[in-house]
């Protein structure tokens, strides 16, 4: 029998702290149970002592979230530990990961302790996370770059302790896949108690080799668990891709000789589902996710592909979820098979009222476009003023007027806390005239960062789904909003981004 390789997935927490990427609790619910469908073996929710949005999130996960592992991250301390164990009480399955620094720089510049104190408190810390949860994660901060004598002393020590997974950052992208897979191959060795842990890589993608990292990490190394994102999302230049280390072990297992839990075919859904939430695009040439990963544009590919299939395609496109552009649903379609398509796709609404509001904008959307693709039905509910009445800010309706040679009008009604409001303004095109109507009237003086319009099934079409980025005072949202008019699509995703900057809390950086 293969060893079993366990997939951990911190998108909703690694990747959801780089700046823009930060998710709503149903964001985060959404994503969660999509990688229960994926069957993710861990699940990381989040931080939960970092905030109390973030706490909010990991027990709703932790409540819900059946199949999957819940694991929130925790600094070495008693308070957050804590915390983090609270956060998971009702989960099936929960684990505590905790972690401190052990690399020189770190220690003194960034925790101002000693050698000594940390390791008393990574002892510490293990021993009183072992008490609460039996499942226990540790990780040295920068342990790629950490002395390996004072290393192997912390790692003894916690697993001593009661530490059940023992998890080797290269918190900075700093390692080369032949030099990190000997790292921990070297540390397994000298530590006596290290097969009393099972092993894990987790790679920041700052040289392009956080999968390659992890595989030699696995396959040199010895480590039994990938930590990893969807699409690689995360901080700088992001984490071990998912869906790359994930079809490398299985289109490759006669080298890995590994077997991984991952249904497959859920990988292109659940890329999409962080990319429209997020607002991080996925590129086209990306591996596996990528539009064209599996196009064949040359005359002779195609042609080889034609004739036999293998003799350029190493993986099958459906066997990861590629069955694009097929017309699922229309205007006769019933509420019936709305929501039964929404839980095809891993999307579970929570309540009657929400299930009915998302069928309420479907019609709509049906009305004006006569097929409506999987991506339309992932965009509406993505759209945040399906939950509008929770929110500060609502899109009511829009009106703007533009031709050749004036400058564009447009007139915005929506809502504050739910009173109706409505702004007008001028501006040099009709996104931007709609734009500077809404900030006419809520005045935040957010400073917009980044725009984006994609076309969500290729054609003109087709929904425009538009990402705007706003930063104030220091914190970075991203809002999303998706509609057969771009300029309404606009005005929803800077109201999305206005309701995220309204409720922000402040929250305490985590590791890298
Ligand atoms: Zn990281």
């Amino acid at each position: 029998m293969a060893d079993k390789l366990i997939i951990f997935d911190t998108t909703l927490r690694d990747g959801e702290q780089s700046p823009g990427a930060s998710m709503t609790k149903d964001e985060k619910l959404r994503i969660a149970r999509q990688l229960e469908r994926l069957k993710v073996d861990v699940i990381e929710a989040g931080f939960a002592a970092s905030s109390n949005g973030d706490f909010e999130a990991v027990q709703s996960i932790a409540n819900v979230i059946k199949d999957s592992t819940v694991c929130s991250l925790s600094r070495a301390n008693d308070r957050d530990i804590a915390r983090a164990a609270e956060a998971l009480k009702g989960a099936n399955s929960a684990r505590i990961h905790t972690f401190i620094a052990t690399s020189p720089l770190h220690m003194e510049k960034k925790l101002r302790m000693t050698p000594e104190q940390v390791l008393e408190q990574a002892t510490q810390a293990v021993r009183f996370a072992r008490n609460l949860v039996g499942d226990i994660e540790f990780s040295p901060e920068d342990g790629y770059r950490s002395d390996p004598d004072f290393l192997c002393r912390v790692l003894e020590a916690v697993i001593r302790e009661g530490a059940t997974t023992i998890n080797v950052p290269d918190t900075v992208g700093y390692a080369i896949p032949e030099l990190y897979g000997n790292f921990i191959k070297s540390l397994r060795e000298r530590i006596p108690n290290s097969d009393k842990a099972i092993w894990s890589v987790h790679c920041h993608n700052d040289l392009g080799m956080a999968v390659a990292n992890s595989l030699a990490g696995v396959k040199i190394g010895g480590a039994r668990q990938i930590e990893c994102t969807i699409n690689g999302l995360g901080e700088r230049a992001g984490n071990c891709s998912l869906e790359e280390v994930v079809m490398a072990v299985k289109t490759r297992r006669d080298y890995f000789g590994l077997d991984v839990g991952i249904d497959t075919q859920h990988i292109v859904a659940a890329s999409r589902m962080v990319s429209q939430t997020t607002g991080f695009v996925v590129q086209p040439n990306k591996a596996v996710v990528g539009a064209n990963a599996f196009a064949h544009a040359s005359g002779i590919h195609q042609d080889g592909v034609l004739k036999a299939r293998d003799t350029y395609e190493i993986m099958r496109a459906e066997d990861v979820g590629w069955t694009a552009n097929k017309i699922v649903l229309g205007k006769l379609s019933g509420r019936n098979a709305f929501k039964q398509r929404l839980q095809e796709l891993g999307v579970a609404l929570e309540s009657e009222g929400e299930i009915n509001a998302a069928f309420a904008k479907f019609k709509e959307l049906a009305d004006r476009k006569s097929e409506i693709f999987d991506e339309d039905i992932l965009a509406l509910v993505s759209d945040e003023s399906v939950s509008s009445e929770k929110e500060r800010y609502g899109f009511v309706s829009l009106s703007q007027h533009s031709e050749t040679g004036e400058r564009p009008q447009a007139r915005i009604v929506f809502t504050v806390a739910g009173k109706e409001v409505q702004g007008t303004s001028e501006g040099n095109g009709p996104v931007d005239a709609s734009l500077k109507a809404i900030e006419a009237h809520v005045q935040s003086g957010a400073e917009m960062v980044l725009y984006s319009v994609n076309a969500i099934s290729g054609s003109t079409e087709s929904q425009g789904e538009v990402t705007v980025r706003l930063q104030s005072a220091g914190r970075v949202v991203n809002g999303v909003g998706a509609d057969p008019d771009i300029v309404v699509a606009s005005a929803k995703a800077y109201l999305s981004a206005l309701n995220k900057l309204h409720s922000t809390a402040e929250r305490v950086a985590a590791q890298g």
